[in-house]
């Protein structure tokens, strides 16, 4: 019977988290009994229990109740046996202790400016929000967050939320996708109810979060009902914080009054997190989910996940829970395997023999050319623009560079990636050569 129940619940679970979190957090897992509308469900460890409560225990008990079969909710009980080959080292995890606390209803408190790592690539909104949410920035409003997906929009908007409540437990503040906001709209439209919505949003809120305003761009109704909203909170004082993947100026259908709103305030921007910010981020992700990753692992995550927070931080998990459940220690090579289909493609194979074999094959020539100490223009040429491609688009370090063109030093290498860069600007030719190349080694442009 629970057997039954259980495929069920996968069935609606795969809908909801997707093949892969399906695959890593609820396959491992078994029914086991029935207890009054209870489902037991046997987990490997306290790991498993923890995230899957944190993270799914919504999903989880909505998958029950959607089998109809009377179950309502579950409890879990620990089964080490699941684990094919247990080892000592299991990360043993406390309660969940970022829930409760007494945390927003409307707020992730898991999104706190605590663990939200600063760089280059997102001081500026972080010094931002940080400053709407203290208080000491009247000039902020509106505060318009702009930024890629998975670069933590939603994560600042909610540690400004937190951090607000924090402050002052009575503030009344909303925070809302803009699609939830719009379906609040339709729904109130339709019931008849647009003198609750109007109190809701417009005068019983001190602080309107809104999380991917770009959904609303060519919606009228929604556009016009949040113009209404925006200037009521707006002129009483009240702040506004938006995040979005476009600038209001790249929403063409956003209506031109209230995109001069949105507009009006201070417009911020996260960029993708170069390398250094990847690898603090990593380590105090693992540190939060006690996840042991040795730096050689973390270097290459960072390297090889190119712009998404969101896929840095998923393929860790991944890879802390493949090694809790099969016992074994994460090592690059484990990673390597385990996270096959997650890494860009692109940047992973390419090395400098791959540059030097096409740059030489472009230009006709031999790598051997390349690699040799002859200085005809045309072996230097190519072999200058090899150098800088290796330079910019693998990251590897002048005298790496040197080592791999037949020992260089690295003063030549310098040379010839300044010298590149230079005709880059001057010479169209230049520029003409380096894109062809690059694209036959699947550099796409960034
Ligand atoms: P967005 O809303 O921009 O698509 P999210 O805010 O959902 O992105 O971020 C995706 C994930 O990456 C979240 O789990 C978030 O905590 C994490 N994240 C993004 N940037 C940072 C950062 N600078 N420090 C720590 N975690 C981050
Ligand atoms: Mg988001």
């Amino acid at each position: 019977m629970e057997e039954i129940v259980w495929q069920r619940v996968l069935d609606e679970l795969r809908s909801r988290v997707g093949e892969e979190n399906l695959e890593t957090w609820f396959k491992p897992l078994r029914p086991a009994g029935q207890k009054q509308d209870h489902l037991i469900i046997e987990v490997p460890n306290s790991f498993y229990q923890d995230r899957i409560q944190e993270r799914y225990g919504d999903d989880l008990v909505q998958s029950l109740e959607a089998t109809g079969s009377g179950i309502k909710s579950f409890r879990f009980s620990i089964n080490p046996g699941l684990i094919k080959a247990k080892k000592d080292s299991e990360p043993v995890r406390g309660k969940a202790a970022s829930r409760g606390g007494g945390s927003h209803p409307l707020l992730n408190p898991r999104y706190t400016f605590e663990n939200f790592v600063v760089g280059p690539s997102n001081q500026f909104a972080h010094a931002a929000c940080k400053a709407v949410a203290d208080g000491s920035a009247h000039s902020y409003n509106p505060l318009f967050i702009y930024g890629g997906v998975g670069l933590g929009k939603t994560h600042l908007l909610n540690a400004i939320g937190n951090r607000s409540y924090q402050r002052n437990r009575r503030i009344r503040l909303i925070c809302i996708q803009a699609e939830s906001f719009m379906n609040d709209l339709i729904n109130s439209i339709r019931q008849e109810k647009m003198a609750s919505f109007r109190k809701k949003y417009r005068k019983s809120c001190d602080v309107l979060l809104m999380d991917d305003i770009e959904i609303i761009s060519g919606k009228e109704r929604t556009q016009e009902q949040f113009f209404y909203v925006f200037n009521d909170l707006y002129e009483s004082g009240r702040k506004i914080v938006i995040t979005s993947d476009r600038y209001p100026k790249d929403m063409p259908e956003l209506e031109e009054r209230l995109r001069s709103r949105l507009e009006s305030g201070i417009i911020v921007d996260i960029q993708a997190p170069e390398f250094e910010t990847k690898l603090a981020i990593l380590k105090k992700k693992a540190e939060e989910e006690r996840i042991q990753i040795p730096d050689d692992v973390a270097i290459f995550l960072a390297n090889n996940i190119k712009s998404n927070v969101r896929k840095l931080e998923g393929s860790l998990i991944h890879l802390g829970a493949f090694t809790s459940l099969s016992g074994m220690d994460i090592t690059l090579d484990l990673a390597k395997e385990v996270l096959k289909n997650l890494l860009d493609e692109d940047r992973k194979t390419i090395s400098a023999e791959d540059i030097i074999k096409e740059t030489a094959s472009y230009f006709n020539i031999r790598p051997g050319d390349l690699k040799s100490h002859r200085r005809y223009r045309k072996f230097t040429y190519p072999r200058q623009i090899a150098m800088y491609i290796c330079r910019n688009f693998i990251n590897l370090s002048y005298p790496e560079i040197g080592q791999s063109f037949g020992g260089k030093d690295h003063a030549t290498v310098i040379h010839a990636c300044k010298k590149v860069e230079h005709m880059m600007q001057n010479d169209p030719d230049t520029m003409r050569h380096f894109q062809a190349i690059k694209k036959t080694l699947g550099l796409g442009s960034d």
